[in-house]
């Protein structure tokens, strides 16, 4: 009977604050964050009085569900939001205790009149749980950090197995939480021992519990769809985090908008760590400079939005010629630099002509005539060592190749 009521109480507990949570973008995160801090007031009384005996232990419902509940609220907060709403709870909670401490200072000194037969406040007991509220909320702010740190660090290692990522932050940040919150009532009330491990029992099931209910809840009612752009490619947990929607945000940045390859701040930024750790183990790099043939009159005769096709169409045909060690980036108007890891001077020859050849052939739509470009190609270590180097050389070999007529490539041994 008893663990049943405290299921009821789990879901009535999930159920409203999901849903506030999830209507937040309509009635505002407000409610969310007062509702929380008007349920740490019945979480704290609680815990300092209210206890009930189960098979294992005793417990408290304010621990189990109560509190479980609202670190788990914290990290779904994080997990829609980010750090900067999510700490705003965790502040307003914390802050909040203090005051109430500090004005039950101030409030003792009153000489208290009775209303009611035997209806005298018992200030000792306000004392009492006021500081055992302060150091909950410490607590809570140590984890609500640990349980956010912990959950982005099962990121890369759980990142697909979403209900036991969280299973274990929850499982871990409340151990440690039971422990920090059992000393105190320890002192305070003098709480048992058997408290501490009936408690710790008890959260882990809440820590189930909840896990149980976020995965149903996503599962039966989904996402908020606008997150959810491209489902088949995402798993949900792209979907879910600020952290991760951040990362995919500094990907698409990285990436040129017309051609959808790396562009000159890519370059800039990655290149020369790549070339350093090829040099670091002794193995050749590639570097070509791809220019377009005339592509200024391209645009004067066709127009620029052909112009800009005809980027996006050599872009296409470069991007899907390219090895997993191989990089290119656009780093000028109709120039691109392709950085091959591992490829020596003459695979990065025959590479090129091969580009060469294929854009050749290829026909874009919309412009009648074929297009064609010139490459330089440059080497490490031949060409030298510094990735100012490589460029330079395969610049001029580019140069030699577009005064040689165009439409060819030039590396070390055709140089003039
Ligand atoms: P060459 O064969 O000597 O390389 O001749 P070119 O006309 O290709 O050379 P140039 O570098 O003088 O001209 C490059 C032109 O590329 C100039 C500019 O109008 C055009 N361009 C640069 N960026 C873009 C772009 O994003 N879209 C379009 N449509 N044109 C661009
Ligand atoms: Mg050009
Ligand atoms: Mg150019």
């Amino acid at each position: 009977m008893n663990a049943s009521l405290l299921v009821v109480q789990a879901a009535l507990y999930f159920t409203v604050m999901m849903s506030l949570l999830r209507a937040r973008r309509v009635i505002g995160v407000g409610v969310f964050m007062c509702a929380i801090g008007v349920m740490h007031f019945l979480e704290t009384y609680l815990a300092s009085v209210f206890y009930i005996a189960l098979p294992f232990g005793i417990i408290s419902p304010g621990s189990t569900v109560l509190f479980s509940g609202k670190l788990f609220m914290i990290l779904l907060l994080y997990m829609r939001e980010d750090a900067l709403v999510a700490r705003q709870p965790i502040y307003g909670l914390l802050i909040g205790n203090f005051l109430i401490v500090g004005l039950v200072m101030v409030l003792r000194n009153h000489t208290t009149v009775s209303v009611t037969e035997g209806g005298l406040p018992d200030i000792a007991f306000v004392d009492e749980m006021g500081w055992l509220m302060v150091w909950g909320t410490v607590l809570l702010y140590v984890d609500a950090i640990a349980i956010i740190v912990l959950y982005e660090r099962l990121g890369s290692w759980l990142g697909r197995h979403l209900g036991l990522r969280i299973l274990l932050c929850g499982g871990l940040v409340l151990t440690f939480d039971q422990a920090g919150f059992f000393m105190a009532l320890h002192f305070v009330s003098g709480a048992p021992w058997h408290v501490f491990w009936g408690g710790w029992v008890a959260k882990m099931f809440a820590a189930g519990l909840y896990t149980c209910f976020f995965m149903l809840y996503l599962r039966y009612f989904s996402v908020e769809s606008h997150w959810m752009k491209d489902a088949a490619r995402r798993d949900v947990f792209q979907a879910l985090t600020f952290r991760e929607k951040y990362h995919a945000l500094l990907e698409i940045s990285a990436k040129d908008h017309l051609t959808g390859v790396l562009h000159r701040r890519s370059y800039e930024e990655e290149a020369p760590a790549y070339l350093a750790e090829n040099r670091k183990a002794g193995r050749p790099v590639a570097l070509l400079v791809i220019d377009i043939d005339h592509f200024k009159q391209v645009n004067d005769r066709f127009g620029h939005q052909t112009g800009d096709q005809v980027l996006k169409e050599i872009a296409g045909i470069l991007t899907r010629n390219l090895r997993t060690d191989d990089h290119l980036y656009r780093v000028g108007g109709e120039e691109f630099v392709l950085l091959c890891e591992r490829l020596t001077v003459e695979g990065a020859v025959s590479l090129a002509e091969r580009l060469r050849r294929t854009i050749e052939q290829a026909q874009v739509p919309g412009l009648a005539e074929p297009v064609s470009v010139s490459i330089g190609v440059s080497a490490m270590p031949q060409d030298g060592r510094e990735l100012s180097d490589l460029f330079a050389r395969a610049d001029q070999r580019l140069y030699a190749a577009k005064t040689a007529g165009r439409n060819q490539v030039r590396g070390p041994e055709t140089a003039a």
